[in-house]
């Protein structure tokens, strides 16, 4: 695998965090450390395929470092930010000289006082392995690129699909970059960040979609020195100086104006196509209408999104917008989840299957986005195993919506949990004794990855991404933003923009 024949030594580490500025501040207790698990990261379903692969390659020996993922929430406290970051270089320096780094990461963290924590996480890798030891990051679609990340990395490897449904062979890819870093090639990255913040509902990778012909535009290009090309739709929730759709291309080092060229002619197309992207959703009154002619045979079912309190998208699942709509409406044949409420669940455990008892979600809450809503109930089901959903986006991992229950609210079934968990698939559902498949109108927590987990059960014209308030909004508009670059279209009117692409010589000078 090296010139030299001898083993080689490949670390593996990972700092994931998607940051929603408007969800509450995290610390190091809401994270989990993927190498401290049983099996350590080769049982992952986070790096196991990257570990796989790298064996097959050549005769590696993987060095395990911490691996810390947090998940979509809120910013981390800062010292404990800064507690990840020393605790990964000091396990880079106690395994002594590797060959090679790669890093998991997603690429939209923040802390209470870092605004780029994965260019501090990657420089603070760099800093300690060398300029010369290589270095591949793999990053989520969501990426918010910064100067800083191109800087300290060799090859930067994004997820191409949203839903993320590529995840195992983009770690693959990651496996390949090392194999050819380690026998010796040598790369530089070309990106450009636009002034283009879209909410995420824009952001779909569907063949028919504006950003699924340019991830498709991207592949075509990435032939011959052209190691990699990525798309990144953001994460303009983040609020920070970095948000932004951006293209970073990977190339032979050499080949910078090839690299170049890509990043322009794609950041030229994602402009030109500004028009065509969704940057709303159905008002709620209108889904809600739907949802009724649905409920009485009117239409086909539908499925709903309540994109703004999605926890995939930092969100902590908690309001009660739609379901106070719908049964206010009276609508029903209705399946929902998950609903997060540990309170709720704790009532449902004491009454037992069949107890019939008053709720109140949010009880007591003078939150405006988690208001209170009174509610009898029937205990349908009661839960508490992990849930490992074999469809979509999540198939084959390990999901922990703690414990968990089925009610029945009349007309309305609603699975509640303990933990948020995004509903990304029927199985999430199922889990807790539900029927989606029979159900006339489905409501998901949910804001895009739903769609590769419910695929069987509805065509794209049978969803409804439903605007209510929440944390996780794609309404852009709504919110005084503090840190996003500006002026940025569609918040701010930009009549000409032309790309302007840097390069960087790879992390290896
Ligand atoms: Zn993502």
């Amino acid at each position: 695998m090296t010139p030299t024949g001898r083993r080689v030594r490949v670390g593996v580490t990972g700092y994931a965090h998607e940051v929603n500025a408007l969800a509450d501040p995290i610390t190091l207790g809401h994270g989990l450390e993927a190498s401290q698990l049983e099996g350590g990261l080769a049982a992952s379903w986070e790096a196991g395929a990257l570990l796989t692969r790298l064996h097959e390659l050549g005769d590696v020996e993987i060095v395990e470092l911490p691996m810390w993922e947090f998940g979509a929430s809120g910013p981390l406290d800062g010292d404990d930010f800064r507690t990840v970051v020393a605790q990964v270089v000091a396990a880079i320096r106690v395994a002594g000289s590797l060959d090679g780094v790669v890093v998991l990461g997603h690429g939209a963290g923040s802390s209470t006082d870092d605004r780029d924590t994965d260019g501090t996480f990657l420089n603070a890798v760099r800093s300690v392995i060398g300029a010369e030891v290589p270095l591949v990051v793999v990053l989520d679609f969501h990426a918010n690129m910064s100067a800083a990340m191109a800087d300290a990395c060799d090859v930067i490897v994004g997820y191409r699909t949203n839903p993320h449904v590529d995840i195992q062979d983009r770690l693959v890819e990651a496996a390949e970059h090392m194999h050819r870093m380690l026998d010796g090639e040598r790369t530089c990255i070309a990106w450009c960040s636009l002034p283009m913040l879209l909410p995420q509902i824009a952001q779909l990778t569907a063949p028919d979609e504006p950003l699924g012909q340019v991830v498709h535009r991207g592949q075509v290009l990435a032939v011959g020195p052209i190691r990699n090309v990525s798309v990144f739709g953001g994460f303009s929730l983040g609020d920070t100086e970095h948000c932004g759709t951006s293209v970073v291309v990977t190339a032979l080092r050499g080949d910078e104006p090839a690299a170049a060229r890509v990043v322009g002619e794609l950041c030229t197309q994602l402009w030109t196509l500004r028009g065509r992207y969704r940057m709303h959703a159905t008002p709620l009154v209108s889904a809600v209408v739907e949802a009724g002619r649905a409920s009485r045979g009117e239409r086909t079912p539908v499925i709903m999104a309540d994109v703004a309190d999605n926890p995939g998208g930092g969100a902590p699942g908690n309001s009660t917008f739609v379901l106070d709509a719908l049964l206010s409406a009276g609508v029903d044949g209705v399946v929902m989840g998950l609903h997060c409420d540990p309170d709720v669940v704790t009532e449902a455990f004491e009454a037992g299957i069949d107890g019939t008892i008053d709720i109140e979600f949010n009880h007591g809450s003078t939150r405006p986005l988690a208001r209170p809503l009174r509610c009898r109930a029937r205990v349908t089901a009661l839960v508490q195993t992990v849930l490992v959903p074999t469809r979509g986006v999540y198939a084959g991992s390990t999901r922990h919506p703690g414990r968990s229950c089925a009610l029945d609210l009349g007309g309305i079934a609603i699975g509640v949990s303990s933990h948020p968990v995004q509903c990304a698939d029927d199985d999430t559902l199922r889990h807790v004794g539900l029927h989606p498949e029979t159900a006339r109108v489905v409501v998901v927590k949910s804001r895009g990855h739903f769609r590769a987990g419910f695929d069987h059960l509805f065509s794209p014209d049978q969803i409804i991404e439903v605007s209510a308030p929440g944390v996780a909004t794609v309404e852009l508009d709504t919110i005084a933003w503090q840190h996003l670059p500006r002026p940025a279209w569609p918040l701010d009117p930009i009549e000409q923009w032309e790309p302007t692409v840097i390069v960087h010589r790879g992390g290896t000078r």
